[in-house]
């Protein structure tokens, strides 16, 4: 009998006991000891709300839609052009230049990290830097594409090279980074452009961290270096920038340059947006478009300084114990040598049990994250303070 077929490469896909794990462990704890408190510095979720420019905006938005004369119905597949036009302007701070029609707008970053590897055959390698968004190998599995996972190390910065021997066709950069926190400089992104270039491969530029980036001489977009416009497509979203991890609201810009074997990119990018999807809610866009105005840049990092403020208490303890880190100054997540020697599960119990700060081990992001420890700083400065007071408590030495 003739059955349906399903998608097999789901089954090569490793379930993910990482996120579970924790609350099992963190929740059979709080059960045991209910009147400990805990410290959740796991989180990668935003905890400040909306800015008041976004939601101003967002008000007016939906009055717009009650009354006939401003109400829209679809909007452009690819972005309005009100909406297109302020990250046209965003960019252009930085003296990169695109054209709206390189500009598209999205539900978030990780939509499009899965969305985007329709434009490729099956057949192209995927690169993954590890420790890794986990994000990047499931799609790249459930779309069967080879993987191979380049292993980065404290030596390196947890910011690898390429080399020759490397054969990949999609390579995914992330910076500033998740779960290190680690930032590619100039020079370490011209290699990797520069090694794209040479061997006809697709750099996928994350940059969904880069309002975090506090250091003058950080690159906050791959199009910032020389040669990207033929090699790279970048993935931003507003979730951490601008608190919309449940509001949604993205855009990924893909330059006109980028032709393989006769295709162009945009142009196919443009033909599966207006196939695949009817555009982002007018609403959404006209609070998101409220972020690139001078009041909204103002609010927007008037959040980002309070998780700042909390890498600053955190740091400033790992300081004290002399553990070393990665990250905590342009990105939102620090993350730390296990003391002891402790393996980074090893680490999550004993902070647990010793402190009740919850944080997220390192092997969770591949195996080269063994051994390190992340800890995220959207939590509340309340419990950031009392965390970082346990860990010197517990390791400081005198
Ligand atoms: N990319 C990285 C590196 C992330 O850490 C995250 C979320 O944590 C995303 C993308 C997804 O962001 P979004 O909320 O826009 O889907």
């Amino acid at each position: 009998m003739k059955m349906l077929k399903p998608n097999k490469h789901y089954q090569n896909l490793k379930d993910s006991y990482l996120f579970y794990n924790i609350a099992q462990k963190t929740n059979a704890y709080q059960a045991a000891h209910p009147d400990q408190k805990m410290l959740r510095l796991g989180i990668g979720d935003v905890t400040l709300p909306l800015c008041d420019a976004v939601i101003q905006a967002l008000h007016q938005a939906v009055d717009d839609q009650a009354n006939k004369p401003t109400f829209h119905g679809y909007m452009p597949e690819c972005g309005a052009p009100f909406f297109l036009e302020a990250v046209q302007q965003y960019y252009a701070k930085r003296q990169i230049n695109l054209d709206t029609s390189e500009i598209f707008v999205s539900s978030g970053a990780s939509d499009e990290l899965g969305d985007i590897l329709d434009l490729f055959a099956e057949e192209n390698t995927a690169l993954v830097i590890e420790p890794a968004y986990p994000a990047y190998v499931d799609a790249n599995i459930m779309a069967n594409h080879p993987l191979i996972h380049l292993n980065s190390s404290q030596e390196n910065g947890f910011t690898p090279l390429p080399d020759d021997s490397l054969e990949a066709d999609i390579i995914y950069l992330c910076s500033p980074n998740n779960p290190t926190g680690a930032v590619f400089s100039h020079e370490k992104l011209k290699a990797w452009v520069d090694y794209a270039n040479q061997h006809h491969s697709l750099i996928l530029f994350d940059a969904a961290y880069e309002a975090f980036i506090e250091e003058e001489n950080v690159p906050h977009s791959i199009f910032e270096i020389e040669g990207s416009r033929t090699c790279a497509i970048e993935i931003c979203s507003l979730s951490k920038t601008a608190g919309f991890t449940g509001t949604r609201c993205g855009y990924t810009i893909i330059p006109k340059e980028l032709n393989f074997e006769g295709m162009n990119l945009n142009a196919m990018w443009v033909r599966n947006r207006t196939t695949k999807t009817n555009g982002i809610s007018y609403i959404l866009q006209r609070g998101a478009a409220a972020v690139f105005t001078e009041e909204g840049q103002r609010q927007i990092k008037a959040n980002i300084e309070t998780y700042k403020a909390n890498a600053r208490t955190l740091m400033a303890a790992l300081d004290a114990c002399g553990i070393w880190y990665c990250g905590g100054h342009n990105a939102p997540y620090i993350f730390m040598r296990c003391p002891n020697n402790m393996t980074s599960w090893e680490c999550f119990d004993y902070l647990l049990e010793k402190a009740q700060i919850i944080g997220t081990p390192g092997a969770g992001f591949g195996q080269c994250g063994e051994g390190y420890f992340r800890l995220s700083t959207f939590g509340s400065p309340e419990d950031t303070r009392e965390a970082a007071k346990r860990l010197m408590t517990l390791f400081k030495k005198d």
